[in-house]
C-alpha cells in the first residue's frame, strides 16, 4: 500500500461486521476508527482526511446514501477527497448506480471478501487514481442522480407518439437497430479494452437513448461511460449486461404494443430477434 495516509473509516452499524473488518483492515497495517451510522461518519470526515472511507449503506439514524452526500460537499468546501467505498448486502446494478449517484466511488459486498476487499484498497490507496475519480466523479454524480431515481416503462411511447405522429415507427427502428450495433461495438471494445472508443459509444448510446425517453438505457449509457473514464473492466462488463438485458425488455415492450397496435397500421418492429 502506497502513501503516507493510512487511516481509514469504517462505518458499519453491524458489531460482528464492524470486528470482522476493523481486523482485516489492521491486518493489513492501517489504522482504522470504527463508526456506527451516517451522522457519525460526517463527524469523522469533518475532523480527519482518510485515505479510504467504507459505507455500509443500510445504518440506522443515517444511512450511507446521505452521509456520503454530505462528505461529498463538505470536501468541495475544504477541497479534499477520500475514496468512499459502499459496503453493501445489494449487489445489483441499480444500486451500484444509486452508490455512484451518492458520489461512492466503488462497492463491495456483503460478507465482505478478504482478497477482494485488499484490491480494492490497493487501488484506492493510489493518489493519481484518486484524482482522477474526484473529477469522474464530479462530472457524472449530479446526473446519475437525475437516472437513478427513475424507474418506469422502458420507454415512453406517448409521448414520441405526439412528436413523430406517423413516423414513429420508422424513428423506433432506427433507434432499435442503432442500438443493436452499439451494443455489439461496445462488447468488442470491453473485450479489446479499448476505453475511448467505449466511452465514445456508451456516450453515443446514452445520447440516443435519451432522445427517445428510453430512461433505463441511457442511464446504463451513462453508467458504461463512467466506467470507461474508470477503465473498471469489471464494472464495464456487468453493466454491458444490464444494458443488454434493458434492451432485450425495451424490444420486448415494442413488439408486444405493436401485437395489440397491428389494427391500425404497420407494426412498430421488424419480427426479428
Ligand atoms: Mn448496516
Amino acid at each position: 500500500m502506497d502513501g503516507t495516509n493510512k487511516r481509514v473509516l469504517l462505518a458499519e452499524d453491524n458489531l460482528v461486521n464492524q470486528k470482522l473488518v476493523a481486523l482485516l483492515l489492521k491486518q493489513l497495517g492501517l489504522e482504522v476508527d470504527v463508526v456506527e451510522n451516517g451522522k457519525q461518519a460526517i463527524k469523522a470526515a469533518q475532523e480527519t482526511v482518510y485515505a479510504v472511507i467504507l459505507m455500509d449503506c443500510q445504518m440506522p439514524e443515517m444511512d450511507g446514501f446521505e452521509a456520503t452526500r454530505a462528505i461529498r460537499k463538505l470536501e468541495l468546501l475544504r477541497g479534499s477527497y477520500s475514496p468512499i467505498i459502499a459496503v453493501t448486502a445489494l449487489a445489483m446494478v441499480g444500486d451500484r448506480a444509486r452508490c455512484i449517484s451518492a458520489g461512492m466511488d466503488d462497492y463491495i459486498s456483503k460478507p465482505i471478501d478478504r482478497q477482494m476487499l485488499k484490491i480494492k484498497l490497493n487501488h484506492w490507496m493510489q493518489k493519481d487514481f484518486v484524482q482522477n475519480n474526484q473529477e469522474l466523479s464530479r462530472k457524472y454524480a449530479l446526473s446519475m442522480e437525475e437516472f437513478a431515481m427513475q424507474k418506469e416503462l422502458p420507454i415512453n411511447l406517448a409521448e414520441l407518439e405526439e412528436f413523430y405522429e406517423d413516423d414513429l415507427a420508422d424513428v423506433l427502428k432506427t433507434f432499435v437497430e442503432t442500438t443493436e450495433r452499439l451494443i455489439v461495438e461496445i462488447q468488442t471494445c470491453i473485450t479489446r479494452r479499448e476505453d475511448q472508443n467505449l466511452a465514445h459509444m456508451a456516450h453515443e448510446l446514452k445520447g440516443s437513448s435519451a432522445a427517445v425517453g428510453a430512461k433505463e438505457l441511457a442511464k446504463l449509457g451513462l453508467y458504461l461511460e463512467r466506467a470507461a473514464g474508470l477503465k473498471d473492466w469489471s464494472d464495464a462488463r456487468e453493466t454491458c449486461n444490464a444494458l443488454e438485458n434493458a434492451f432485450f425488455s425495451l424490444k420486448r415492450f415494442l413488439a408486444d404494443r405493436s401485437k395489440d397496435d397491428s389494427s391500425h397500421g404497420e407494426a412498430i418492429l421488424p419480427g426479428r430477434d
